[in-house]
Formats: C-alpha cells, sequence, structure tokens
C-alpha cells in the first residue's frame, strides 16, 4: 500500500472529504434523466469547428476570423471579446453578443494546503451553483508536478445516494459543454495570474466534482473532445490526463468503450456485492456490481487504462476483510493482469453519525487483505481538510446564503 497525495473523493468520486448528512430511512429516486431547466445560450465552445466557421460567415467575417476566436478561448483562456484588440471594436460587441454569453459567476473562492488547493463556487446561467476543485502537487522524487482541477458535470445529482450533500439535493439541471469546459479555462487563467505559486497549466481533469457525468453524457463527452482537441480547436491536453468517475450507468460505461478515447474510468464501487451496494448506491438496484465490473473490466480491455475502484471506507458498514476478500475475488476472477487499482476513500470522522471513518485497525486489515491478494491498492490522503470539504457542501452553505437556487 501506499500513501496517495491525490485527492480524497466523495462515494461517487467527488472531491475532497465527505460529512455525510443523510441517515438511513430517507429514500430519494434515482433520477438520470435531468429535467429540462434554462441552460444559458449557445456558446462558441458547444460549436463544431465547422460550424465555428459558419458562425463568423453569418456575421459577414471572414471565416479565418474563426480560428482567431479559438485562440483567443482555448490558447489564451479569455472569454471575453473585449479584450481581443487584434479584432475590430465593432466586431467584438457583436462576437460577445452573439456568442459569448456568461457562463460562470465566481461566488466564492476559498484556499487551504498553503494555496495549493483553491476551490471555486460557480453560479450558473438560472441561478443553479456548481464547484470546482483545482489542486496543485509540487514534484517529489518519484513523481513529476501536476495540476489537477476536479470538476462538476450537473448542477446537484440525480443518484440520491443516502450518506451525499449533493445526492440528498436532488438534480437541477445538466450543464452544457461550454459551462463543464469553462471551469478548465477559469483555472487556467487562475494559474496564469500565479496565484498558485509553481503551478503551471492544468495537466488532469476529474470528473468528480458535482454530478453523475455519466447521466450528462453528451455533454461530458464533447467536453473530452475539446478538452484533448488540439489547439486552437480545444485544449489540447492528453487524454490519460483525464478521469471520469460513474456510480455505474452501465450503458454509458459501454459507449464509452466504443469512443476510443484513453480516458480514466474511475467506478465508485462501495461494496463489492449488491445486498449492501443496493442501500448505498440506489442506482444499483437498476445496474447490479457483477455487470458493472464486466463493463468496468471490458473497458479496461479495450482502452488499455487501468480502471479505479473507488472505495469509501465506511466504519462497521463496508469496511470489513471478509468484504476486501469478496472486493479481491471480484477483481481478480475478471483477470490477474493489473487491470483495476482500488482507491480507497477515508471519510472523515463525523461523530453519531452512521456514515463515519473507519477504525484504523480495520482501515489496515482490509488493506491487507487486498495486499494478499495482490490487488494495487491505495489510501488516498486528503486535500482540502479546512474549507467546507463534502461534494456539494459549498454550493449547499451558497444557497442557504441566499446566492443560487
Ligand atoms: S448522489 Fe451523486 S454526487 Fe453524491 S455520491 Fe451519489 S453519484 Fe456522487
Amino acid at each position: 500500500m501506499t500513501t496517495d497525495p491525490r485527492p480524497a473523493t466523495s462515494p461517487s468520486g467527488l472531491v475532497l472529504p465527505i460529512t455525510p448528512l443523510a441517515e438511513p430511512g430517507k429514500e430519494m429516486p434515482v433520477v438520470v434523466r435531468s429535467p429540462r431547466r434554462t441552460k444559458p445560450p449557445k456558446h462558441w465552445i458547444d460549436l463544431s469547428i465547422e460550424e465555428r466557421v459558419d458562425a463568423v460567415k453569418e456575421m459577414g467575417l471572414p471565416g479565418f476570423r474563426a480560428k482567431q476566436i479559438s485562440e483567443h478561448v482555448f490558447v489564451h483562456h479569455d472569454l471575453d471579446p473585449q479584450n481581443w484588440t487584434d479584432l475590430p471594436k465593432a466586431v467584438r460587441g457583436q462576437v460577445a453578443e452573439a456568442w459569448f454569453p456568461e457562463l460562470l459567476t465566481e461566488v466564492s473562492r476559498q484556499s487551504c494546503d498553503n494555496g495549493t488547493t483553491v476551490k471555486t463556487l460557480w453560479r450558473l446561467h438560472g441561478g443553479s451553483l456548481v464547484e470546482s476543485v483545482l489542486m496543485h502537487y509540487p514534484a517529489t522524487r518519484h513523481n513529476s508536478a501536476r495540476t489537477t482541477l476536479c470538476i462538476s458535470s450537473q448542477a446537484g445529482c440525480g443518484m440520491a445516494c443516502p450518506f451525499c450533500a449533493t445526492g440528498q439535493g436532488g438534480i437541477q439541471r445538466n450543464m452544457a459543454t461550454s459551462e463543464i469546459v469553462a471551469q478548465v479555462l477559469a483555472a487556467d487563467r487562475l494559474l496564469e495570474s500565479g496565484a498558485v505559486p509553481g503551478a503551471g497549466r492544468v495537466s488532469n481533469i476529474v470528473f468528480m466534482g458535482m454530478g453523475e457525468p455519466m447521466a450528462n453524457y453528451k455533454a461530458v463527452l464533447a467536453a473530452m473532445r475539446t478538452f484533448i482537441a488540439p489547439a486552437p480547436h480545444g485544449i489540447g491536453m492528453s487524454a490519460r490526463g483525464i478521469t471520469i468517475s460513474t456510480v455505474g450507468l452501465i450503458p454509458r460505461i459501454k459507449a464509452l468503450t466504443e469512443e476510443g478515447i484513453p480516458a480514466t474510468l474511475a467506478v465508485s464501487l462501495h461494496a463489492p456485492d449488491d445486498e449492501l451496494r443496493d442501500e448505498l448506491i440506489p442506482a444499483n438496484k437498476r445496474w447490479k456490481v457483477d455487470a458493472l465490473l464486466d463493463a468496468a473490466w471490458e473497458y479496461a480491455r479495450t482502452t488499455g487504462r487501468r480502471v479505479s475502484i473507488e472505495y469509501a471506507l465506511m466504519r462497521d458498514i463496508n469496511d470489513q476483510a471478509d468484504r476486501a476478500a469478496v472486493l479481491a475475488r471480484q477483481i481478480r476472477r475478471r483477470g490477474d493482469w493489473t487491470w483495476a487499482h482500488v482507491n480507497l476513500i477515508p471519510l472523515n470522522p463525523t461523530p453519531g453519525s452512521r456514515w463515519t471513518a473507519s477504525r484504523p485497525e480495520d482501515q489496515d486489515a482490509f488493506v491487507a487483505t487486498l495486499e494478499r491478494w495482490k490487488i494495487p491498492v491505495t489510501v488516498r490522503d486528503t486535500r482540502g481538510k479546512e474549507i467546507d470539504g463534502a461534494c456539494g457542501q459549498l454550493a449547499a452553505r451558497g444557497r442557504a446564503e441566499g446566492v443560487g437556487v
């Protein structure tokens, strides 16, 4: 076992330590299809390369302006046409009005871990709140420096996990591709301003913020394509730097497998047996553990990318050594190559709550069992303990303070 300096994630893979909210007895429905709520008007980022050329031509501008505009967006991370001095002034206003509606309004920004973790709360068009978290990891003897951004893909979440702040708030709406991408552009702008000393550009993106990314598949896939498209038509990142998490929407995992994008799949498992997982992850009533792990294994086989199995250790609920053995068997029987890596996520101790941190000796026994089965395992370190930690908690507080819906 190693201690990984990467962020803790919530049981869906959501970043930062968890402050579980709900106690049993309150069951919410799983909602895969998000309500139709006001999305922002179509943004330049939402257009295909061809549509961008058509857009400028429709404005009476020469086609090369499309590339120029995309350079401002994806290379210089600047979404305000008024700053683009290489565009005639009259044209800037026209472009702004047609294709650059406001996407994200910063509500608050908090930092901790000596300024290397920055959490931003955003208000979307229509008032919903989402958050993104930037984490810079300086180089060590074994690892080069990296800067990871954890992004949201939905306002709220329809998966109704009983321990999760976001899940208990329900789904508000899917985010548009442009809103998803804009979180990365904003982070790169922040990094360019020197706000996080020593950090370069965003090197890794994890879809582990608010929402279930696979429930907003079309927009998430388009965002992934924008992240990996070469500049100036996209951000030009490596697909290997992208991680997409899911509680297990199997048809979407299968669809992603077919896309041929070598991103990392993170499966928020949290229990290796249906009996317990039905309770922890309501979506499991529809998509069972065996079928989920088969789909994950197929993803690993097809893409050659090791799947990350996320497992939040909850005291006396899922942290028994016996369960570790069941998990190990589930992984090993699908192949003895290391197709899966288990990320154990320690919960924050929450005295009196049903959902609280495992005893250290139980955590150690769980790890030792997996290691005996030769399953690669990591216990995640936590980031952001000083700021609101639970997924959706910052957004929930923003709502309470009247800054969002
Ligand atoms: S309710 Fe949604 S955000 Fe919360 S843990 Fe479940 S899938 Fe993740």
